[in-house]
């Protein structure tokens, strides 16, 4: 059974520091203040006129020429494992032969995989500064002149940042429309990055498959802010994080909502996938609202086995799912 709290009540408590041109006069502020679940879903979406904007304040050397999203989606994603549970993620535009790479851990795997295709680099992507997520920046920098891209948060921190994006701006990769969001939990700076026309999302460490990323410079509050506006995007969106430690925490999951029966036939898939040695990756957002203990904060059986009163917010019950993973 569901608690009736939902996500407008979470979207109350939303943080507005930046991305807020829409709200020039302090009227306008105010009425932007009173933000509600649609306002959120349609500024998560990004109106083209107002991101264009956005991008002309913070970018330098980005395509502008085209703001017509393509939705029918020739970019091609491909995992490439790292250290020893990061996954770096390749993009590859085929009409322009336009490539990224979101969260280059180390350059190695990376450099494997381009050579071998005889590709260039042209994008780096970071979701945050942490060095399993920005380690590969600067040899894969020096080696192809790839532009790196990151939070304006985290200026200081990305190694060789070239271009800083805010919340709500909208980037293109070769044709492809790419949205960011400030996710602010797991680090103060992090950013998910949204591709609409392929229905995918780089999450980092801000959502993994079945659990979030630890809150070592953020709040619950922040966090569930963070997973709220995550969860406004359409249920087929493809999820690719930062980590493959989805068996790890399906064993968590379980023993705090045993009795979720999509949750015990996901588990039983992703020990098979693992047991083979394959990937769990990318999950879906449809996957994880039916099995993610993070994202599923009013469910009775997950307060009872934590003892969260049914009174409790759903922040409140997000620190305490967040302390006991932490203690599991
Ligand atoms: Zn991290
Ligand atoms: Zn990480």
């Amino acid at each position: 059974m569901i608690f009736c709290k939902a996500a407008p009540a979470a979207m109350a408590s939303f943080p507005r520091s930046v991305g807020s041109e829409l709200c020039v006069w302090p009227e306008m502020r105010q009425l932007c203040l009173r933000k509600n679940l649609l306002y959120e879903f349609i500024r998560f979406l990004a109106i083209p006129f107002r991101t264009m904007r956005g991008v002309s304040r913070v970018l330098t050397g980005v395509s502008r020429c085209c703001n017509i999203p393509n939705m029918s989606s020739s970019l091609h994603i491909e995992l490439v494992p790292c250290l020893r549970d990061n996954y770096a993620y390749l993009l590859h535009d085929e009409e322009t032969g336009t490539v990224g790479v979101v969260d280059p851990s180390e350059a190695a795997p990376l450099i494997d995989v381009l050579d071998r295709r005889k590709w260039n680099l042209n994008y780096i992507l970071n979701t945050h500064h942490h060095c399993d997520h920005t380690g590969g920046n600067m040899d894969l920098k020096e080696r192809y002149g790839a532009k790196v891209i990151g939070s304006a948060l985290d200026k200081e921190s990305i190694p060789g940042i070239d271009i800083a994006l805010n919340d709500g701006d909208k980037w293109m990769f070769a044709s492809h429309e790419v949205l960011v969001t400030t996710t602010p939990g797991h680090t103060r700076g992090h950013i998910c990055f949204y591709f609409p026309g392929s229905k995918s999302i780089f999450t980092g460490d801000t959502l993994f498959s079945l659990s979030c990323g630890k809150l070592l410079h953020g709040t619950p509050q922040q966090m569930f802010s963070s997973l709220s506006k995550i969860k406004l995007l359409p249920e087929d969106t493809k999820i690719y994080c930062g980590h493959e430690c989805t068996l790890s925490n399906s064993k968590f999951a379980l023993s705090i909502e045993p009795g979720n029966k999509e949750l015990q036939s996901y588990a039983a898939r992703v020990a098979n996938r693992r047991s083979k040695g394959l990937p769990t990756i990318p999950t879906t957002l449809k996957k994880e609202k039916l099995c993610n203990p993070f994202l599923r904060t009013s469910i009775r059986e997950i307060r009872q086995s934590l003892n969260v009163l049914e009174s409790a917010s759903d922040e409140e019950a997000l620190g305490t799912i967040c302390q006991a993973k932490d203690n599991f």
